[in-house]
């Protein structure tokens, strides 16, 4: 999330265990405690050392159960949630409660039935674990921390599983994607290296809008958008690649808002983090979202290259620099929502409370009422906190949030779990709002005639059938049943 201080008390304060750790677990062998034979079928292996890979030490309980140590974020043990590691070696039939053992939050969504995703080889599409198979409570074995353990059962001898926090949406699908759509030669995207991070990896800037907006001396209304500043946050990702997609197609919304603005998008601030599969810090160990108000090019480089870039498109005549909104994942709240800036200025703070009330009209997922506007002090290094201080009266800064497991449609009370088909559909009334924003709607009709219709916007492929206590709000057997798992129900028998 993006919003939580450093020294808020569930941002935890030691490192959680009494053993440091070191790096991932490497095809790690568990072996029964004095077991001297030949390792066999059932030993399970544990690796975490693959791209977002986390996943810090194992240590068997029993012949069933398993403690989980994800890894601190690197050079920050203070940050303990993203996890992402495979499983293999397993045998069928073979049942298993995972603790994860050493969160350093206290609040969860793990409490409003969130659970872990899982996929296998064969399987090889994300799905969320079954609530009533998941636990969350505060555990005596483990300091009294907050323990979330999991029944699993492992079904097919020869697949490797996967579990993860989240989906996952790493640097290099993030690269491909940029990839396929520079190959697609539209004459309205452009993508350039805006600087690198400490570790060399890409920092990429997007610019989609019509070519006349960037003839010489041509006036600019600018849309800046940021993602991933918090490489935990992978929702973020899905979100900013629905706007991309979103505005790079024939749609005719799309065309007029790229006639009429230009949108700079920089979608993976912390690219290091990402890789490492931190949760919340760069490689160094930093949040950089507390670094805007002045950013180091060697410690901070990415963020440094964005500031100034926004710096000089404020101080450029011909440019208006309209829209900041960056977009973050909230670990404890439902929906997407909005966080605002308080202004002295009371027509100001009026349209501020605009964007996200048309927002609210066009995406269901979208909660006016949990979008709030302030000026805490610990917030002030912030990419809108920041920017809100800097630009303009005619210039809004948000932060978007959206959770990492539901939403609550309007007039329900039933989450339904976010897939990533559903965060980039509400990344693609980001992008649409605007449309409303600037009342460009007569336009459309305009273009829309000689067009081809877009696809018809397909529901989200998968609702969860397993919502804790609400089961019959969920029937079975729609969508996706081509990759739908039935994971045996391992909780009996324990
Ligand atoms: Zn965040």
């Amino acid at each position: 999330m993006a919003e939580r201080s450093q020294t808020a008390p569930e941002a935890g304060n030691d490192t959680g265990n009494d053993d440091a750790i070191g790096g991932n677990v490497s095809k790690y062998m568990v072996l029964p405690t004095g077991y001297c034979g030949q390792p066999k079928k059932g030993h399970l292996i544990f690796d975490a050392c693959f791209e977002s890979g986390n996943l810090g030490r194992v240590e068997q309980v029993s012949e069933f159960e398993y403690d989980l140590f994800i890894r601190p974020d690197t050079c920050n043990p203070r940050f303990r949630v993203w996890f992402n590691f495979t499983v293999e070696n397993v045998k069928e039939s073979q049942r298993v409660i995972f603790n994860i053992v050493n969160f350093s939050k206290t609040k969860s969504l793990y409490r409003d039935g969130m659970a872990p995703m899982v996929k296998s080889t064969s399987r090889p599409k994300w799905q969320r674990l079954p609530p009533k198979n998941v636990y969350y409570y505060r555990c005596p074995d483990h300091k009294k921390n907050y323990v979330m353990s999991f029944a699993f059962c492992f079904d097919r001898e020869e697949d490797i599983y996967q579990f993860a926090y989240c989906y996952p949406y790493t640097y290099t699908r993030f690269q491909h994607y940029l990839d396929s759509l520079q190959k697609r030669n539209m004459d309205y995207f452009f993508r350039e290296q805006l600087g690198q991070s400490v570790q060399q990896r890409q920092l990429d800037l997007l610019t989609i809008t019509s070519p006349d907006n960037l003839r010489e001396g041509a006036e600019q209304k600018v849309v800046f958008i940021t993602g991933r500043v918090h490489p935990g946050e992978t929702p973020s990702s899905f979100v900013c690649q629905g706007i991309i997609d979103f505005l790079v197609s024939q749609h005719p919304i799309a065309r007029v808002l790229r006639e009429h603005l230009v949108f700079k998008i920089a979608p993976m601030l912390n690219p290091d983090g990402v890789y490492l599969g931190n949760y919340r810090c760069s490689l160094m160990g930093f949040d950089l979202n507390r670094h805007w108000l002045d950013p180091s090019p060697w410690a901070h480089p990415t963020l440094h290259g964005v500031k100034q870039l926004i710096i000089q498109m404020y101080n450029d005549p011909k440019t208006s620099l309209e829209f900041y909104i960056d977009i973050h994942a909230h670990s404890t709240m439902m929906n997407g929502f909005m966080y605002g800036n308080i202004f002295e200025d009371e027509e100001r703070f009026q349209r501020q409370a605009i964007f996200p009330k048309l927002l609210c009209q066009n995406a269901e997922d979208f909660s006016y009422s949990s979008t709030s506007f302030n000026r805490d002090a610990v917030k002030a290094g912030t990419g809108r906190r920041f920017l809100g201080g800097l630009l303009d009266h005619t210039s809004y800064c948000y932060t978007l949030e959206v959770s990492f497991y539901s939403y609550i449609v309007g007039g329900t009370t039933a989450a339904v779990p976010y897939t990533e088909e559903a965060y980039m559909k509400l990344g693609r009334n980001v992008a649409r709002t605007f449309l409303d924003y600037y009342r460009l709607n007569p336009l459309v009709e305009k273009v829309a005639v000689p067009v081809p219709r877009l696809r018809k916007e397909k529901p989200p492929p998968y609702k969860h059938p397993f919502v804790r206590g609400s089961a019959s709000n969920y029937p079975n057997g729609k969508g996706d049943k081509k990759s739908s798992v039935n994971y045996k129900d391992p909780s009996n028998p324990f």
